[in-house]
């Protein structure tokens, strides 16, 4: 079994939303209020090469994100910019490593934000899962309002429901086998919205873990920091901290979709519980 990266472009967002502000609905607005954006990170897909088929977890940006200067939606409109062209959607990509459209079984989405769901034309002939919860708060016009564009899906877009169960995986308390092996998991990491799940793989001993937008990276899930995002501060504070319980629990690749480091760490199989060490080490 294998985890790849694949970078679907550039985000920039703003630095009130990587890392919240103040509580409540100021943390909220203040990703309005802010002048400064990030640098461009990147926005990843991944590809895990299972003996049961080809998962693809979440599928990027797509090149149509070019055009949300016209939305009408503030947030979409003002808040975020994205670098993309054609050939860097997920679909021409997999088509480089010698995959196509009907190689790709299942895909998995962390959540339905546009730069997630960007690539999903791509996989007409794949199975999707999406978190039940997730598909009703982004469809139709309330989910256009609240800064999903449904309007974008594929018109046969109709995933399958990625129900969690009350099976604990660790210190999760729900969550849900994507393969027979068990080597594949779903969990239930509820906070950036409200029904964000991450996948698990279990390799060898060690656990890469695709966070999705958890956190934008690494360092903000170790200090247990809130994005400016986030709808319920207690939810998310309680999910990065079993995030950060899973990663002592055992050796853990943390991959969140934007951190500019989660391809490096993913390619020297840099666990979070080592980093955290050689930074006290460092301290020291
Ligand atoms: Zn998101």
């Amino acid at each position: 079994m294998k985890v790849r990266a694949i970078q679907t472009g550039f985000v920039r967002i703003k630095t009130a939303q990587v890392e919240g502000r103040g509580h409540g609905l100021s943390r909220r607005l203040a990703i309005f209020t802010d002048p400064d954006w990030t640098d461009w990170v990147p926005t990843y897909a991944w590809l895990i090469d299972h003996p049961e088929g080809i998962i693809v977890v979440d599928t990027g940006q797509g090149a149509h994100l070019l055009e949300t200067g016209k939305s009408l939606h503030p947030y979409v409109r003002w808040e975020v910019a994205f670098r993309i062209d054609r050939e860097q959607e997920i679909g021409p990509q997999l088509r480089a490593l010698g995959l196509g459209p009907r190689d790709v079984k299942r895909v998995v989405l962390t959540h339905l934000h546009m730069d997630h769901d960007g690539g999903l034309a791509h996989f007409p002939n794949s199975e999707i899962l999406v978190a039940p919860g997730e598909l009703k708060t982004a469809s139709g016009f309330a989910g256009r309002l609240r800064g999903y564009l449904p309007q974008r899906w594929p018109s046969w877009f109709d995933p399958k429901p990625l129900d969690l169960v009350t099976e604990p995986f660790g210190p999760f308390a729900a969550s849900r086998r994507l393969t027979r092996a068990g080597d594949v998991v779903a969990v239930g990491t509820p906070g950036h919205t409200a029904d964000h799940i991450s996948v698990i793989v279990q390799d060898g001993g060690t656990a890469y873990f695709l966070a999705g937008d958890t956190s934008y990276n690494e360092e903000l899930m170790l200090a247990g920091k809130l994005d400016g995002v986030s709808a319920d501060e207690q939810v998310s504070g309680a999910t990065l901290d079993t995030i950060r319980r899973f990663t002592q629990s055992r050796p853990t690749v943390y991959l969140p979709t934007h951190d500019p480091q989660a391809d490096g760490r993913l390619a020297k199989r840099q666990v979070a519980a080592i980093g955290e060490a050689a930074r006290s080490i460092a301290r020291a």
